[in-house]
């Protein structure tokens, strides 16, 4: 969709960041709940001994004991497979006891939660349509430009060949070719006003060819 006025097309987005983010919302619940699918194994333990630890060893001239999982398993009667100690030094014998196969819930409630906000990105994006902030003049321009103040850099021309040239000069000179309107219906006005605003001095002058009302560069505010 377009939007006229006073002359100026305003144009509608084609790409919509907020599309842009559904689509990557949904990759993300999608990868998400992939990751859910994924059987998962816990290893299970069984509590078959329980002691406290001393902070000192009295078979080893009272050393201080630094760890406590090591000294309970080093002294149970039954082998252990693993031992886990409280800070107070209360240590569980646990043997091994199996697996169990469990799927990660939070990466299906967070992947579904994403996949759906996604959509939901992706609905709104079809529905609203943001304003690009560029815009396009429609109607006839007039070009000029300023030989008092060009530079004859050449970045007008560089944008557009076929609207501006050098003038051409008969006999050499110390001084640089100024550029000139060759033929103002040579690029359209879009690529045409970006060549007046890249100019570094202002020197192109453009104006509604209709209503003379000045588009580039922008008059004093009085
Ligand atoms: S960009 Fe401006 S200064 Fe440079 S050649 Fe064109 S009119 Fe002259």
């Amino acid at each position: 969709m377009h939007d006229e006025k006073d002359g100026w097309l305003r144009r509608r987005k084609k790409k919509d960041p907020l599309a842009l983010l559904g689509v990557a919302v949904i990759a993300i619940g999608i990868l998400l709940l992939i990751y859910g699918a994924i059987p998962l194994q816990r290893v299970n333990y069984k509590v078959v001994s329980q002691g406290s630890v001393p902070v000192e060893d009295p078979s080893n001239n009272d050393s201080f004991i630094a760890d406590p999982e090591s000294y309970y398993a080093a002294h149970s009667p039954i082998p252990l497979d693993k031992v886990e100690c409280t800070p107070d030094r209360i240590c569980y014998g646990l043997q091994f006891n199996g697996t169990t196969t469990y799927h990660s819930m939070p990466s299906i409630y967070y992947g579904s939660a994403s996949a759906g906000l996604g959509l939901v990105a992706l609905i709104v994006a079809r529905r609203v349509e943001p304003v690009e902030d560029t815009t396009v003049h429609l109607r006839p321009i007039r070009i000029r430009v300023d030989e008092d103040i060009c530079v004859a850099n050449g970045v007008c021309i560089a944008i557009a060949p076929n609207v501006f040239q050098f003038r051409s000069q008969e006999t050499p000179t110390i001084f640089a070719p100024m550029a000139y309107v060759l033929d103002p219906t040579g690029a359209d006005n879009d690529t045409i006003i970006e060549a007046a605003r890249m100019c570094p001095t202002g020197a192109i002058i453009i104006e509604d060819a209709e209503t003379g009302e000045r588009i580039h560069p922008p008059l004093p505010k009085s």
